[in-house]
């Protein structure tokens, strides 16, 4: 099928330079806005949302200093950005990274509020992080960045303003930290227990919900199992597989499309890449990167170059690890029929083109991993009428708006005759846009 897109080359958005933005192709905020925008032209959506959509509400940059084991104090800089709330809370996760910078967290939080808007769940955007190399923290100081990133945080988030979870190199444990940081610091004491309901994907034991760290891997699946038919597959069974990143997007991802009958052949993560056309044992590979901290010496595969991994002959490929790892270049190796994004933004607006033009489908990171802050907001709902649910009635309930999340994206695909990316931007903006007819544009 041909298909027009919004991410085909096109001459420099007008409100690119309306906003000022940056003229360099490589920012990642720039590409992101470039495909919603795109999007947006699409359907015809009104100039005023175009702007208010292209830019965050508000960007938070901090400093704090954190006692060291050695004594001495280190100054860290962190950030929250809080793209859009005309749905409900900001919600997004922190990371933890040598690598974060503003744009990217811009990036990020502009991600969240569509992704939240085409799952349709009552929130919007934001993401935060720390710029720091958690492998050369000790956990103490793990634990102290933490607390002391949230009390720099404090008056900026909320349980009903705010929300933020784990992102990568953050987990249940650093949740646990900063909800006891911010409950300690809430005003009314009387509602310590509510104010802890600031952060999901927190431990069982504190509130956290069943399912939770499954969930994007669970989503991702979830995705790939309702579209498979859709994209030519008849199901997951003797389909061959590979992954980016063995964290807990990508081990999940691949343990659970395994149990669909799915045959994991190569994997690739920042230790490096390795291969068995055999298949790959998904429970043994995670023991291993559990001791080893990565992929690399696992005895179940062998070896190979980045370029042979990309190059795999394999029905899916799961990027599950950071940003812009699929340009031109690894587009043209890939020789997967989908790929389902499992991290955000893993694509490059040009590796797209590419993946485009070669019959390549992708289903897009604010389709496939929606699957994560759909049970942060199970987890946020429970928290707030003092519910547990079951791990089946979480995982059914996510099913239901992950299938409802890629059948809108199939319908605007159908209806525009697009990529899957820009149909998913569609059916998301759809909702906002109703949302802001109804609410107007204070004063
Ligand atoms: P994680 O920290 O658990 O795992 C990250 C993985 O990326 C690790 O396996 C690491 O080895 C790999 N990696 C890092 N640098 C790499 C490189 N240069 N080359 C290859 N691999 C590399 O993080 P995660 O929570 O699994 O998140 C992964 C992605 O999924 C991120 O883009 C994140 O924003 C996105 N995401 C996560 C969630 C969630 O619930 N955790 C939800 C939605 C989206």
């Amino acid at each position: 099928m041909t298909t027009m897109t919004a991410s085909a080359p096109v001459n420099r958005n007008p409100v690119f330079d309306e906003l000022g933005f940056p003229k360099d192709p490589d920012n990642l905020y720039t590409q992101t806005c470039e495909v919603m925008l795109g999007a947006a032209e699409t359907m015809g959506l009104p100039h005023r949302l175009k702007i208010i959509l292209a830019q965050p509400m508000s960007e938070i940059m901090v400093h704090f200093p954190v006692r060291m084991d050695n004594g001495h104090h280190q100054l860290f800089k962190g950030y929250r950005v809080q793209h859009n709330n005309a749905l409900g809370p900001f919600k997004g996760g922190l990371r933890f990274h040598p690598d974060v910078h503003l744009d990217d967290v811009k990036s990020l939080a502009l991600l969240m509020t569509f992704k939240c808007s085409l799952v349709r769940i009552p929130y919007g955007g934001g993401k935060g992080g720390v710029k720091c190399d958690p492998s050369k923290l000790s956990q103490d100081e793990v634990m102290r960045v933490s607390r002391r990133f949230c009390a720099s945080i404090f008056r900026y988030i909320g349980p009903d303003y705010d929300i933020p979870a784990p992102d990568v190199n953050t987990n249940a444990q650093i949740m646990a930290w900063m909800a006891d940081t911010y409950a300690s610091m809430a005003e009314n004491n009387k509602a310590t227990w509510d104010s802890m309901r600031t952060f999901t994907g927190k431990p069982v034991e504190i509130g956290g919900s069943l399912g939770r760290e499954k969930a994007t891997g669970q989503g991702v699946v979830d995705t790939l199992v309702e579209l498979l038919p859709a994209l030519g597959f008849k199901s997951a069974q003797g389909l061959k597989f590979s992954v980016i990143g063995y964290g807990n997007v990508g081990s999940w991802s691949a343990r659970i499309f395994a149990k669909h009958g799915a045959k994991l052949t190569a994997v690739m993560d920042h230790t490096g890449a390795i291969i068995n056309e055999n298949g790959i044992d998904t429970e043994a590979l995670l023991t291993h990167v559990q001791k080893a901290r990565g992929v690399a010496g696992f005895s179940g595969a062998s070896p190979c170059s980045v370029e042979e991994f990309y190059k795999a002959k394999v029905d899916v490929l799961i990027p599950a690890a950071l940003e812009q790892m699929i340009q031109e270049r690894e587009a043209n190796w890939i020789q997967a029929k989908i790929i389902a994004e499992g991290a955000n933004a893993p694509t490059t607006p040009a590796g797209d083109r590419v993946l485009q033009k070669r019959g390549i489908e992708v289903i897009p990171a604010i389709l496939a991993n929606a699957g994560g802050v759909t049970v942060s907001y199970f987890e946020w709902v429970q928290n707030k009428t003092c519910t547990i649910w079951d791990i089946e009635e979480v995982d059914r309930k996510l099913n239901q708006h992950m299938v409802a999340a890629a059948r809108r994206t199939l319908v605007a695909r159908q209806r525009y005759n697009m990529d899957m990316r820009s149909a998913a931007y569609i059916a998301s903006l759809d909702h906002i846009a109703k949302a802001y007819a109804v609410r107007g544009i204070f004063p």
